[in-house]
């Protein structure tokens, strides 16, 4: 049985002692204040370099406050969640059920029941590919995917369609980066089941019209996934708003812990399922032949959860929200018209990516010089950028590149760091021209 309805929880026990003298709270944004709060932020490397850390499509950094809720977490609140009946096992549950609500109404969930926690985006559209797919696919039925996607929204869907013997189709990729819309009306004139695209792209920062999308493709019959993992750290997402059927985004990339991450799904789809993991946790009734399974969300959950990283996940939350997601979208917005104006100025920079909306992850090639080449000479300025096929190999081809560089922001970034981005990507050519 469940402890998560108990009545009248005990009070939270007082966070320990902690080191973290986080600044934020109401008042205007103001980037360099909020930089306080990251620690990490005010790093120098390679000697005497002030971090300029542009990686944050990859992994965003973590406030103070979430560092130390994981240290607290571990001094004054461990134990196992959901079955241990004691006073620790009360306090862990207690807060880790909070988290779930914390993230209910972050996404605008109608029931936290609909919100589960799983490892990050990958393993939440594997939840939907194995869990759904396997059992509901049939031969000649398809699915509908994007050549945007990362592969993280590929292969599931790759795997499950030659066990099913289902089809994918793929949305083209217009040249400036956003999705043939025409042709996606075209696609879903077939036996279409499942509709799956990003939100927005981890290449292009295209900001994909995915209410539109969800829309068409409801009226063709098909259920949605919206991968997530690169707009619900950047702009508000709400699921009633868009009307998806599923969910999927990753803590780590919104200032919370890695190893955890969400997949929201409509209840209705959810309770049709069947568990994508089985054992302990997810289960009502075993006997040594059978079994039945415990109610949403515990039937996702199989095993012992990531209970820090779902707390640490509510405090990232929260301090998103004091932020505030529409301000938190705006600067994303306006640091990428920034990098996007300084790239350009640079003669043989050529930028992947001309959608009208669009975020702050700018992926781009510098004539003659490798892009892993770009990021190691980059990094010895002290600034962290990505190169290579960003998880998305189809895109690449698509694009005619084997990899680009990609320079991505977050709230915290200056638009001074973007043009220390573009001096040193000035001395990398000349450096690369010259040979050595
Ligand atoms: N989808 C997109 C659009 C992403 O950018 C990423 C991470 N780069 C993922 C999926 C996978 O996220 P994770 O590795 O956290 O599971």
């Amino acid at each position: 049985m469940s402890n998560t309805s108990s009545s009248s929880p005990p009070p939270l026990v007082p966070p320990v002692a902690c080191v973290c003298n986080e600044q934020v709270g109401a008042g205007p944004f103001d980037p360099r204040r909020l930089r306080q709060d990251f620690p990490i932020l005010a790093l120098t490397v390679h000697g005497d370099k002030t971090l300029a850390y542009l990686d944050n499509a990859a992994t965003t950094q973590k406030p103070a406050s979430v560092v130390c809720v994981l240290c607290e977490y571990y001094q004054a609140c461990n134990a196992n969640v959901h079955r241990s009946i004691h006073y620790l096992g009360e306090q862990a549950t207690q807060r880790f059920e909070e988290a779930r609500k914390k993230i209910q109404r972050f996404i605008g969930a109608p029931s936290e029941r609909s919100v589960i926690f799983t490892r990050g985006t990958t393993e939440s559209i594997n939840v939907v590919a194995s869990a759904w797919g396997r059992r509901s696919l049939k031969p000649g039925d398809e699915i509908v995917l994007t050549g945007m996607e990362h592969h993280s929204n590929l292969v599931p869907w790759q795997l499950v369609a030659k066990e099913t013997g289902a089809r994918l189709k793929f949305v083209p990729v217009l040249d400036d980066g956003t999705l043939d819309l025409e042709a996606y009306e075209r696609l879903l004139k077939g036996r279409v089941r499942m509709a799956a695209f990003t939100h927005i792209s981890n290449v292009l920062g295209t900001v994909n019209p995915v209410k539109r999308m969800t829309a068409l493709a409801h009226a063709a019959g098909a259920l949605v996934l919206v991968d997530a993992a690169q707009s619900v750290p950047n702009r508000p997402v709400s699921v009633t708003d868009l009307d998806c059927d599923f969910l999927a985004f990753s803590g780590h990339k919104m200032l919370g812990p890695t190893g955890i991450g969400v997949l929201y799904g409509r209840l209705e789809v959810l309770e049709r399922m069947e568990p994508f993991l089985t054992g302990g946790e997810m289960i009502s009734r075993v006997t040594l032949e059978d079994s039945t399974w415990a109610d949403l969300p515990q039937k996702f959950e199989a095993g012992t959860p990531h209970v820090s990283g779902a707390i640490g996940l509510g405090v990232a939350v929260d301090y998103l929200q004091r932020v505030g997601m529409e301000t938190i979208r705006d600067y994303d917005e306006r640091l990428a018209r920034y990098a996007i104006g300084r790239l350009e100025q640079i003669p043989g920079v050529r930028i992947f990516g001309r959608a009208p909306e669009r975020s702050g992850a700018v992926s781009f090639e510098v004539e003659g010089v490798h892009p892993h080449d770009l990021a190691q000479f980059i990094d010895r300025d002290g600034i962290a950028i990505r190169a290579g096929h960003l998880c998305a190999q189809p895109l690449m081809k698509r694009l005619g590149v084997p990899a680009v560089s990609r320079a991505s922001v977050y709230f915290y970034n200056l638009e001074e760091e973007l043009d220390r981005l573009a001096q040193s990507i000035l001395k990398a050519k000349e450096f690369f021209r010259h040979g050595s």
